[in-house]
């Protein structure tokens, strides 16, 4: 039987069935999957193929294989350093919430956000919430910032999650896709999921609380089916993507409007930086490539990330 995994307990593995049904799995032996040194085999969002066992009336599955993963993030284990624990997998999108105010969400986190995605090979769509607070000076920072992204080939859309504006067009992007949900505390990630589909009571507030309290919280990702064939993940206690390990060659190619240009630069190793005839310093000397997103790539290169604690850790896109 094939099913996927919604969510993990120990090792438990809540499997919901090509028929809707769900089935508590466990894994065969000892599972391990080449090129991961991960404290977890199988994570949530894992599509899976079990073995159907039954005693006294109880099924229960063995899972035998997993299949190959679309992509995964992830985070170092809090044991053992060199392990990695693997949050979730096969993630369709990433509703990336930014606020202009209250709280603010700078570019270098919004840059940050995109890079780690990009590496980690998920798509996000930048949602600007909040906007019914806008006063003009608000309102033409959010227009700025929404037409230097859209630029670069991010989908960027509008939101008061509280006012329930903008709500539709987050639902269509939902249909048939996983999504997940990230940004800083405060942006209102629990006030538009809660409007989109208010019986579903994800944990995130109550664990985020907990966090401001110092208390450590362990991470447990959930997927759950929402009324209108879309399915999101919940990652409590995680609010962004952390920071992925990657050399400074790669930090270019996941600035899309970079990696355009990057055939261009005299240098095949070109960092855009001192680099004589650099398509991308020309690009920004023409007012082609934003200040702000060059800004965050020199800033990523140069390891100034004191302040991003890193949470979750990756080895880039990773081969299964
Ligand atoms: P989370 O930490 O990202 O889950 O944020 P919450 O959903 O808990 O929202 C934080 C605060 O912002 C709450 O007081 C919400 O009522 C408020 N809030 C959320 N969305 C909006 C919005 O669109 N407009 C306004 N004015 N307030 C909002
Ligand atoms: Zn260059």
């Amino acid at each position: 039987m094939k099913g996927i995994v919604y969510k993990s307990t120990g090792s438990w593995y809540h499997v919901k069935t090509e028929d809707g049904t769900f089935i508590e799995c466990r894994i065969k032996g000892k599972f391990r999957i080449k090129g991961i040194k991960s404290t977890n085999p199988i994570s949530v969002g894992d599509l899976v193929e079990f073995d159907l066992e039954t005693s006294a009336d109880v099924h229960t599955g063995l899972i035998h294989t997993i299949a190959e993963r679309k992509n995964y993030i992830v985070r170092k284990s809090v044991n053992l350093s060199k392990q990695i624990h693997i949050i979730a997998s096969n993630i369709d999108q990433v509703f990336l919430m930014v606020t202009i105010n209250n709280p603010v969400t700078t570019t270098s986190f919004i840059d940050r956000f995109l890079v780690t995605a990009e590496a980690y090979g998920i798509k996000t769509v930048i949602v600007f919430n909040k906007i019914d607070t806008f006063d003009d000076e608000a309102l033409d920072e959010q227009l700025y910032l929404q037409h230097t992204y859209t630029q670069i080939g991010y989908e960027c859309l509008r939101a008061s999650a509280s006012e329930r504006k903008g709500l539709d067009a987050i639902k269509e992007k939902m249909i048939g896709k996983v999504s997940m949900f990230s940004g800083h505390s405060g942006v209102g990630k629990s006030t538009l999921i809660n409007a989109i589909e208010p019986t579903l009571n994800l944990k995130t507030a109550v664990i985020s609380e907990q966090h401001q309290q110092g208390q450590h919280t362990t991470t447990f990702a959930e997927m759950f089916d929402l009324s209108f064939d879309a399915q999101i993940i919940d990652t409590p206690g995680i609010r962004g993507f952390g920071i992925v390990d990657m050399e400074k060659q790669e930090v270019g190619n996941y600035f899309p409007e970079f990696f355009a240009l990057k055939n261009d630069c005299k240098f095949n190793n070109c960092l855009h930086r001192e680099e004589p005839h650099c398509a991308v310093k020309d690009a920004l000397d023409n007012d082609q490539i934003a200040w702000s997103r060059y800004r965050s790539y020199t800033q990523i290169l140069d390891g100034d990330d004191e302040h991003y604690r890193s949470d979750i850790y990756a080895d880039g896109k990773g081969e299964v």
